[in-house]
């Protein structure tokens, strides 16, 4: 082969690598980046501010290699099928804070993908008129309890640095609780998730609103009503 071909070839299988790795990490799309202005100066689509799209991917990429090796947790450790890290744009004003991946999770490697999370992105879409895509989707544990039984506090405490480390990267305004293991695990409080929706809380700079779990909402559809209040109460805030 001659060399230009062999170079091309070499640069085509690292961009598919970092790719596949990228993917791994949950990264469903990057963003267009704008390489050159009419002066032919370089110059980036994404804000000076704000780490460029493929830095933060890779330190989510980076991340979600220490979540896949994780055993501190010998019970979900040793049952899960995959860990569940979390999925969509690295650059989301909007993060979905669920409970802990189920049977569909587990096996698919993506939070939010079983009956309870086509709920989700029918509130999201319709409802919200937002793309899935375009937020950013994670869950307290990153791993199955197994019976989807609840997370114990101790695994929640121990994944804790996980889900710190992806907030720190993606830098969200704003973040939605779904149910009361979401908003008390994150807020660090057992107010009844009755309580604690409807409002604004604050978590390192996070403006956070709560809402019932999907879950919840496929069981008690008539609190549809309320959950839809509350994504309304967070449109409002994010200036939507
Ligand atoms: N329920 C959750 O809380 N998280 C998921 O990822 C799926 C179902």
């Amino acid at each position: 082969m001659p060399n230009s071909q062999a170079s091309t070839g070499r640069a085509t299988r690292a961009v598919r690598q970092k790719l596949e790795s990228l993917q791994r990490a949950g990264v469903t799309h990057l963003a267009r980046v704008d390489t050159t202005t009419k002066q032919g100066a370089t110059t980036m689509s994404v804000s000076k501010d704000s780490p460029e799209v493929e830095e933060r991917a890779t330190a989510l990429a980076a991340v979600a290699r220490d979540v896949a090796a994780c055993s501190r947790c010998a019970e979900l450790a040793s049952t899960r099928t995959q860990t569940v890290f979390g999925v969509g744009d690295p650059h989301a004003r909007l993060a979905f804070l669920g409970e802990a991946p189920g049977a569909d999770e587990d096996r698919q490697g993506e939070p939010f993908v079983g009956r309870a999370g086509k709920l989700l992105t029918d509130m999201i879409e319709k409802g919200m008129k937002l793309k899935r895509s375009d937020l950013y989707i994670l869950n307290i544990l990153r791993c199955r309890p197994p019976g989807n039984r609840n997370p114990a506090p101790v695994e929640a405490a121990a994944c804790r640095e996980f889900l710190d480390r992806q907030l720190a990267i993606i830098q969200p305004e704003f973040l939605c609780c779904l149910g009361a293991v979401a908003a008390q695990n994150l807020l660090d409080t057992t107010e009844a998730i009755g309580k604690l929706r409807g409002r604004v809380h604050d978590y390192n700079g996070i403006k956070v609103v709560c809402t019932y779990h999907p879950a919840y909402l496929l069981r008690n559809p008539p609190a549809k009503k309320q959950t839809w209040e509350d994504l309304q109460l967070l449109m409002r805030e994010m200036g939507l």
